[in-house]
């Protein structure tokens, strides 16, 4: 998505020109994101709400964000969150909620019940940042398919819960240096980190 914005913003500046975009330009500029058609729909209703009610200014309470079109909590809190420095939840996109579960900081089956689990153990003034430190782990480091155990700063601490040891294996075996190199390295990366 951070890809297509640029080109996005420079053609729509404000909410009320998303509003009265063609909505086949439109899906062109979003085609690349997946599920553009959907978007597109959902951008032109969310901009027409927020010209049309709120002055073409986005909403600042999660209640108001709630009411437009295509907006659920996740996007809610980034905004919220990120946009305008207001804490009102935690962000639990596909990366939060597998690693809230791998790491043994929620243990719920869907998205509102993990947020409500993370707010309950992490202190309110870290919601905002803390979401963003998990979303780039799980990008950089604790990958869904792959995650990067043997190279994790916080390997010591977590629970691994889920997590198949053995692609950190396979990894291993993959490596140009022998394994029980590679394996003291990694015993020694987990010493020093306790
Ligand atoms: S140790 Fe493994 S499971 Fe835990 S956060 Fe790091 S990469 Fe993810």
């Amino acid at each position: 998505m951070n890809k297509v914005t640029p080109a996005l913003f420079a053609r729509y500046p404000k909410a009320a020109d998303f509003a009265a975009s063609d909505r086949a330009e439109l899906e062109e500029l979003v085609r690349t994101t997946g599920f553009y058609r959907n978007k597109a729909k959902s951008i032109q209703g969310a901009t027409s709400k927020i010209t049309s009610e709120f002055g073409g200014e986005v909403p600042q309470t999660m209640e108001e964000i709630l009411t437009l079109p295509g907006v659920a909590r996740k996007t809610g809190n980034v905004v919220l969150g990120t946009a305008f420095g207001i804490a009102s939840g935690f962000v639990v996109d596909t990366h939060v909620f597998r690693l809230s579960h791998r790491m043994g900081l929620a243990k719920a089956k869907n998205p509102v019940e993990v947020e409500k689990q993370l707010t309950a153990l992490i202190p309110e003034k870290d919601w905002i940042d803390f979401g963003h430190i998990l979303i780039h782990h799980g990008r950089a480091v604790c990958a869904a398919r792959t995650p990067r155990c043997e190279d994790c700063v916080v390997f010591s601490h977590c629970p691994k819960i889920g997590v198949d040891a053995k692609p950190a294996k396979e990894r291993l075996l993959k490596t140009g240096k022998p394994l029980s190199e590679r394996i003291a390295s990694s015993k020694k990366k987990k010493t020093k980190a306790k």
